[in-house]
């Protein structure tokens, strides 16, 4: 209890820093935006197919607005407010933390993740959990694919600022959702030199976590692929891990 009082607020100084560490990425993360429309039509996307042009334009719009809120700081205010009001957020414990690090390396910074299984507002109700920024908000323990599937998600906002949000909702809306396509659809768009940028925030999600079932002798979500298919799932595992 005092080691946890002593954490949150030693971290109150930490994301301090971290907002003026940011600030420069996150500006010409800001700057270059618009680049990201044109490579979303360029790329040809497939999940945007279903969209129509209004809400291509509309998503990029609101996104470049959260990208204000990001130079601001907003992702290290909300989380510091959450941090002390939702007391039993906590960091990773070690067991967590070597199983993050097993498929992230240091790509994540572990310092920040933090997990709030007693999260009555959304996981309660409606038994779903969600990621703000860096932390996993859940109601009861989650499995360890779970959990590797909530990572992702603060992958990708290590690399996209807040643009993860917006993007990972548009993915629920659409029909294949978390579905990636299974072993054929990764050999399909391997062959085509493409990543895990051909896929929306839910499947690339999904991905990682099959990555990790099959590394782990666990049943996958979406293909039945086996030990042999192993280097496909490798090859997209290898945008994750640094
Ligand atoms: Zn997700």
């Amino acid at each position: 209890m005092i080691y946890l009082l002593l954490v949150k607020i030693s971290f109150l100084f930490y994301r301090a820093g971290e907002i003026l560490i940011r600030v420069f990425k996150r500006i010409l993360r800001f700057l270059f935006h618009p680049r990201y429309l044109f490579s979303s039509f360029a790329e040809d996307l497939t999940y945007y197919k279903e969209a129509s042009l209004l809400t291509i334009l509309g998503l990029w719009m609101l996104e470049w607005l959260i990208l204000i809120l990001d130079i601001v700081g907003l992702p290290e205010w909300y989380e510091s407010f959450a941090d002390i009001l939702k007391f039993n957020t906590r960091p990773l414990t070690k067991n967590e933390m070597a199983i993050g690090q097993s498929v992230f390396g240091s790509s994540i910074n572990w310092e920040r993740v933090r997990i709030d299984e007693r999260s009555y507002i959304g996981p309660k109700q409606k038994r779903m959990i969600y990621v703000s920024f860096y932390t996993i908000n859940a109601y009861g323990p989650m499995s360890i694919e779970t959990f590797v599937h909530e990572l992702v998600h603060i992958w990708q906002f290590e690399n996209v600022g807040s643009c993860y949000i917006p993007r990972a909702l548009f993915a629920q809306t659409t029909t294949m959702g978390y579905n990636y396509g299974g072993l054929n659809a990764l050999i399909l768009n391997m062959e085509k030199n493409g990543g895990l940028a051909a896929f929306n925030y839910e499947q690339q999600a999904d991905i990682v976590m099959d990555y990790f079932n099959l590394k782990t002798n666990r049943p996958l979500k979406w293909s039945n692929a086996n030990q042999a298919n192993f280097e496909v799932f490798e090859y997209y595992w290898k945008e994750v891990y640094d």
